[in-house]
């Protein structure tokens, strides 16, 4: 089978058309106003570029000229004329049948707290993708159009490589297998199948640089020779590495490898689109790999920690050591619904603060509820919303668009911290790493440094969660829950909202 690739203009007009697509898609999907639109941008890009792809690169069939001399002797062969490869055809479209099936099933069956190991999930599959994209080529050169041939005067033809696809296909190999294996980490520990705190080797920076040092010694070695021994222990060592760097992080970290592991992601695609040639692949993979570095970056600046030092792993590695650590035995006071919503009726002002356990408890339409019959009782009510609450970057802010919550009520963190020392009620629903104000004063715990909201600071606090033995994703007790103005609320977060609602009625 080979490729006869045609129309090569009406192509690149048409990835270029798929990739201002893409660029829209990213704009609309920077607003939750938007992100509809955006998506759909996204997915006619795609469309227009897996339809390019296939019209362009139909799979052929040379059907074989034999010219036969005396006694039946060959004369001469070669294609006569090339035809549709049906059998590849429908192999293709078997393929693209079945990911569509698989894609639509998930997307409709995915509960919203379980995205962000989809996520990682599908992460993992476009660095596999990179991975069996390169193996195909090294093993199959001449398909690929990225060789040429020899033909020595003793011995077989062999395909030589040329030297920069060589070195592509080395680096897309290697960031493919990386992105896989600590992919498939990621969606370990944030499925709960491995432990979510890290897990320290010792001498772990020096095996990790080692480790990366050996990778590009063995993509020049391979570039140079076109030996296969360097291709493949490469790629082991990446699949090793892959692995190694992720199972050191752990607490709060976890958003910011998730973005990462998707910029690596793009980076290891546009590397195998140099690779085939493919500049639809090229566009999409340089989107994705900036996109997901740039959010990598907000979400550092969001956490106050630094790139480089998410990456050098370790953090929430003392939450690990006290894992068991005794609660404190401090009074706290309760509340019930009732109190709730006397407290809330007499209000000016409620800053509400979703977070993880709104998402678990499916809250947020309730919660809406709750709002609307607040502001029925002339209470001005606004959402504060922390960049890293829930367990993927804008959980929330699409978990309150859902139940259509309107845009102008969602504040960030930065445009409304300053507002709870004016304000009567902070009510907390399944928050608490985001407004734990020990990341403000205790250099010992392990979200140190993280900017939160400041609800202590509000008159009252009313804070929601099912027990006081539960802590949050950093696995470390909260102040705010011992404080004289916090009244706890102890329940599932919806069972607690419905019951406030009918108070309030
Ligand atoms: P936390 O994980 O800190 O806290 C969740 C709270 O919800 C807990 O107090 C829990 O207590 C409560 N809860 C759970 N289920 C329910 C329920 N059904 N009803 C009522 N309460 C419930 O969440 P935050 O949003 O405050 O913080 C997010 C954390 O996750 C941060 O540490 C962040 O770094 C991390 N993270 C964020 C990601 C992101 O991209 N946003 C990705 C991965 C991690 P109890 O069990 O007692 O009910």
């Amino acid at each position: 089978m080979e490729h006869v690739t045609a129309g090569n203009s009406f192509a690149a007009l048409a990835y270029l058309v798929a990739g201002v697509c893409f660029i829209l898609a990213l704009r609309g999907l920077s607003s939750p106003a938007t992100s509809q639109r955006g998506n759909r941008f996204g997915m006619i890009g795609m469309a227009i570029a897996v339809v390019t792809t296939l019209v362009t690169h139909l799979p052929m069939q040379g059907v074989g000229l034999v010219l036969e001399g005396p006694q039946g002797s060959v004369v001469a062969t070669g294609p006569l004329f090339a035809r549709i490869d049906i059998v590849a055809m429908l192999e293709i479209l078997a393929a693209i049948g079945v990911g569509a099936v698989i894609g639509i099933v998930t997307a409709r069956r995915i509960a919203m707290t379980a995205m962000p190991q989809l996520v990682a999930a599908f992460h993992s599959l476009v660095g596999l993708a990179a991975v069996l994209v390169a193996v195909a080529a090294y093993l199959n050169p001449m398909a690929f159009g990225i060789a040429d041939m020899v033909v020595p005067m003793i011995g077989q033809p062999f395909a030589v490589i040329n030297p920069v696809s060589k070195v592509e296909m080395g680096l897309g190999a290697a960031i493919g297998a990386i992105t896989f294996s600590g992919s498939v980490i990621a969606f370990l520990k944030l499925n709960g199948n491995m432990s979510g705190k890290p897990i320290l080797l010792p001498a772990r920076h020096l095996i990790n640089l080692g480790t990366l040092a050996a990778i590009l010694i063995l993509v020049a070695q391979f570039a140079h020779t076109q030996d296969g021994w360097p291709f493949w222990v490469l790629l082991v060592l990446a699949f090793a590495i892959g692995f190694l760097l992720i199972i050191p992080i752990g607490g709060a970290d976890m958003p910011v490898v998730v973005s990462m592991l998707n910029s690596y992601s793009g980076w290891a695609a546009a590397a195998m689109g140099f690779t085939l040639e493919n500049s639809a692949m090229i566009i999409t993979g340089a989107l994705v790999g900036s996109s997901g570095a740039i959010l990598s970056y907000i979400m550092c600046r969001a956490m106050n920690r630094s790139f480089l030092s998410v990456i050098a792993g370790g953090f929430g590695a003392e939450a690990a050591a006290g894992g068991g650590e005794a609660k404190e035995q401090r009074p706290w006071k309760r509340g019930s619904a009732d109190d709730a919503a006397f407290l809330m009726q007499q209000a000016e002002q409620v800053i509400i603060v979703p977070g993880y356990g709104m998402a678990v408890a499916q809250a947020q339409h309730v919660l809406r509820e709750m709002g609307d019959k607040l502001k029925e009782h002339g209470v001005r009510v606004k959402y504060a919303i922390h960049p890293v609450a829930g367990r993927m970057p804008g959980h929330m802010n699409v978990l309150l668009a859902e139940a259509n919550v309107p845009y102008d009520e969602v504040f960030e963190l930065e445009d409304i911290n300053s507002e709870f020392a004016q304000t009567d009620v902070a009510f907390v629903i399944g928050a608490n790493d985001v407004t734990n104000p020990a990341a403000k004063t205790d250099k010992s715990s392990p979200i140190y440094g993280m900017p939160v909201l400041d609800v202590e600071k509000a008159k009252t606090v009313l804070f929601i969660k099912r027990s006081m033995g539960g802590v949050g994703y950093a696995g470390v007790d909260n102040d705010v829950f011992y404080r004289d103005n916090t009244m706890m609320l102890l329940a599932d977060a919806k069972k607690m909202v419905e019951e406030i609602v009918k108070a309030l009625d």
